[in-house]
């Protein structure tokens, strides 16, 4: 199968955090105590920029002040890898965007994640529509590739324990969070990819997340120019000390994190 080639390609990370982000409430360790601005990891989420069109791929409790960090001006879709509550609490503030730029904000998830949603959010698809509510075009999607505003996406499904997750390549981009198994024909559609971000949760073994060494250990397979690890748990140590650590291809990520390819 072709795929896809951008003129650009760029990359912001919103979050690199897991469910309950570092630092932790109540937690003195080094990691939680550290000064280092790239120990402190908001819930996972990127900021996708190809070609002129801006999409997130998930939008958790911290999209609000992530869209203010990094200034976003615009955005065109929301792409969602799944239905926990660290992926999808922020939707409600899509509404600054339906209020300033005057549109509807396009909505991608599967069927499963999409029903989750309106549990979550019934005021957003009651009849009776309070009229403050965010504005959404919903989108259901499911194992085929589909574009966005010109800009394809290919799903990859994942595991994570017993629920199916979307992981998502973009040309020469993959970003997959919240996985702990992926099928070898998942493997396939990513190989050849120039840069994959997975996730990886700690040290040790975990039943619904890669381990530091498991991600290292698909991501050697996977051979990409470069790797990075996200939706990382204080456990996984201080940002400096790991990335000494690592093998040079593969780097934690951090909050703010810019790529452009
Ligand atoms: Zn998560
Ligand atoms: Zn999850």
């Amino acid at each position: 199968m072709e795929n896809q080639k951008l003129n650009t390609t760029k990359v912001t990370f919103l979050g690199t955090g897991t469910s309950i982000g570092v630092p932790v409430i109540t937690c003195d360790c080094p990691v939680c105590m550290s000064e280092d601005p790239r120990d402190k990891r908001m819930r996972a989420s990127v900021l996708l920029e190809t070609d002129g069109n801006t999409f997130v791929i998930d939008c958790g409790p911290d999209f609000r002040i992530q869209m203010l960090r990094e200034r976003v001006m615009n955005l065109d879709a929301v792409i969602f890898t799944h239905e926990h509550r660290d992926h999808i609490a922020g939707l409600d503030d899509v509404r600054a965007f339906n209020y300033v730029l005057n549109k509807k904000i396009d909505v991608y998830a599967t069927a499963h994640v999409l029903e989750a949603i309106r549990v979550e959010f019934p005021y957003i698809f009651s009849e009776s529509r309070y009229f403050g509510a965010p504005q959404l075009t919903i989108h259901p999607i499911g194992d085929e590739r589909f574009t966005i505003r010109g800009t394809e996406f290919i799903p990859i499904r994942v595991m994570h324990d017993k629920l199916p997750v979307m992981g998502f390549r973009i040309a020469d981009f993959t970003y997959i969070t919240d996985a702990s198994h992926i099928d070898d024909s998942e493997l396939a559609k990513i190989k050849g990819s120039r840069v994959i971000v997975l996730n990886a949760l700690r040290n040790s073994k975990h039943v619904s997340h890669f381990s530091v060494q498991e991600a290292v250990d698909i991501l050697t397979k996977l051979e990409p120019e470069q790797a990075y690890l996200t939706h990382l748990s204080h456990f996984v140590g201080l940002h400096e000390d790991v990335n000494k650590k690592l093998p040079e291809n593969i780097k934690l990520a951090y909050d703010g994190l810019i790529l452009n390819f």
